[in-house]
């Protein structure tokens, strides 16, 4: 990693000199996605960078919706937006929408008419883009490109007005069309679109570039770093010619960094949103997605994802994070808060043939050995429990030591058991052990008669709830790429087993979204989407134990 944490970032560097040499006196950054599809956990890096970035220096954060683009977007979006930012504990100072500017970003772009530095283009998509030439080859102008200042204002005016169709026409800017940099030949400003805008409604079928519009955002709201990722680091000079020539009192620094890249992880919401309309997934925030609205219906803390954002740091080369490292910040987010409790996800029925019929004890556990504080629970113990199905062989390999015929094990915050007979269906499937217990062996009481080597854990079967277990592998296997395959051809097929078992009957008070450590198996979320008043749904957030280390 070239930048290990956000206190020694490249750009707080350039912000600090920046206020050093005073061309700037106070810090504004801003988060600008476009509202079309959920955030996901690159978007995170950003809003962590931004919003904390002009924290350090006591300056204001601003949530700006890119919102140019009427065909793709949706006030489903901009909501989720809010609600993710929110939900990772960021307050922007202001809200705005780009197509707040549409009035102001119209009247610069006349100015840029009147400048003789934009004209109306009739020539098509495809014919801008013959034109523009390639890196070895200049660009040839546009037959249109001499047109006079009247007929522009009078062709651009009309175009704002609906006189023509969607491609008609479109607004350049008057550049170089022989520059070494392909974005100056002569860019796109302005397009027509007939549609129907989420904020702005019918009023305008013109919308503003990208190229244009966020210079002028960032120049109106008066940001002084304007932080990207690196793809747009060749747009900059175009950046900076806008706001120069559009006489913008603000002068806004651009500023790129390397995107978030996860192993097996989709990252681009275009990719997310076919995986939603191509019913792979059950939505945005499947728990299997790396949307933010995933994540947390997953089980991941807002303070896991902080850490993590923190810890990647902030880069200008490329490269992959891990996805384990995630994985790390939310076991060790969890391990002093969530409750430990036990959960038989694939259960098998232990009858103990000499605890006495009808009995039920109660018995003493601690809620979080890590977190004292917690304090203690009272789970069940009687003549009938699960096992994990698991936790049991009838012919084991050397060193296994968990039930076996005649072998004897310690149930957590119970007694030592002993197996002495198998039962087994027709069909010679194991379906229930016979053991005994040694009331001796009770745990808390100083037992150290004799040592058994595997703990399990157990559930009293007359009171355990019913319960449904999630467990996810990652949705996409990362493959090569093959010719003529897309990510969809890497979709894992087994990335959501669902199981049936049994939780301790203390659950049934718990609520969406708590987090529990099941003991042997990980930490586990309650689905707010699935739970009902019937059965608990839960989701596996991470497995215990990880080999990832920092
Ligand atoms: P996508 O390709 O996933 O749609 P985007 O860049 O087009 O991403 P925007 O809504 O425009 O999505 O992004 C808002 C902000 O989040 C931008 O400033 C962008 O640079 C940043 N961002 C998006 N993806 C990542 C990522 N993987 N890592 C870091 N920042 C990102
Ligand atoms: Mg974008």
């Amino acid at each position: 990693m070239e930048s290990t944490n956000n206190s020694s970032n490249f750009i707080k560097h350039i912000v600090n000199e920046d206020l050093k040499e005073g061309r700037n006196d106070e810090v504004v950054t801003r988060f600008p996605p476009e509202p079309n599809g959920y955030l996901h956990i690159g978007h995170a890096k950003s809003i962590v960078l931004n919003f904390e970035l002009a924290d350090e220096f006591k300056g204001k954060t601003n949530l700006r919706f890119d919102d140019t683009n009427p065909l793709k977007e949706d006030q489903e979006f901009v909501d989720s937006i809010k609600e993710d930012v929110t939900w990772l504990g960021y307050d922007w100072d202001g809200l705005f929408y780009a197509s707040d500017y549409f009035n102001e970003m119209y009247e610069r772009a006349i100015l840029l008419i009147k400048k003789g530095l934009a004209y109306v283009d009739d020539l098509s998509a495809e014919e801008i883009r013959a034109y523009r030439g390639t890196l070895t080859e200049p660009g040839k102008e546009s037959p249109h490109r001499n047109r006079t200042v009247e007929e522009n204002l009078d062709l651009f005016e009309r175009m704002k007005n609906g006189e023509f169709g969607n491609g008609e026409k479109v607004l350049r800017a008057k550049i170089d069309m022989s520059s070494p940099n392909l974005n100056m030949r002569d860019p796109v400003l302005y397009r027509i679109s007939h549609a129907t805008h989420h904020n702005t409604g019918d009023k305008w079928c013109i919308y503003p570039m990208y190229d244009f519009a966020h210079p002028l955002g960032d120049a109106i709201e008066g940001v002084t770093h304007s932080i990207c990722t690196l793809e747009f680091e060749d747009h900059r000079p175009l950046y900076n010619w806008v706001v120069e020539q559009c006489e913008m009192e603000a002068t806004p620094k651009q500023i790129e960094f390397a995107r978030l890249n996860l192993t097996n992880t989709i990252m681009s919401k275009r990719n997310l949103k076919q995986l939603v309309d191509e019913k792979v997934v059950d939505g945005w925030d499947d728990p299997r997605m790396p949307t933010i609205s995933g994540l947390r219906r997953r089980g991941f803390t807002p303070e896991s994802i902080r850490n993590f954002c923190r810890e990647i740091g902030v880069a200008r080369s490329y490269s992959t994070v891990d996805v384990q490292m995630l994985e790390h910040f939310v076991r060790e987010d969890l391990k002093l808060k969530a409750p430990r409790t036990m959960a038989v996800l694939k259960p098998l029925k232990v009858v103990i043939t000499n605890y006495p019929e009808g009995q039920v004890e109660m018995l003493d556990a601690e809620i979080n050995p890590e977190n004292p504080e917690m304090g203690t629970r009272q789970i069940p113990f009687s003549r009938e429990i699960y096992i994990e199905q698991e936790d049991f062989m009838e012919n084991p390999p050397k060193k296994y030591f968990r039930l076996f015929p005649g072998n004897e094990v310690r149930l957590k915050h119970a007694y030592f058991i002993k197996c002495e007979e198998v039962i087994k269906d027709d069909n010679g499937n194991v379906v229930e052990l016979r053991c005994t217990y040694d009331p001796e062996t009770k745990s808390g009481t100083g037992f150290t008669g004799r040592k058994v080597k595997g703990t399990l854990h157990w559930v009293e079967a007359a009171n355990a709830k019913p319960a449904e277990f999630r467990l996810y592998n990652p949705l996409i296997l990362d493959e090569e790429k093959e010719e003529g395959k897309t990510f969809l051809d890497h979709v894992n097929p087994n990335s959501l087993e669902i199981l049936k078992g049994f939780v301790e009957p203390n659950m049934s008070e718990a609520k969406a979204n708590d987090k529990f450590q099941f003991f042997r198996h990980g930490y586990f979320n309650v689905d707010p989407k699935h739970t009902t008043s019937e059965q608990l749904v839960f989701n596996l957030i991470v497995s215990l134990k990880s080999s990832f280390k920092l």
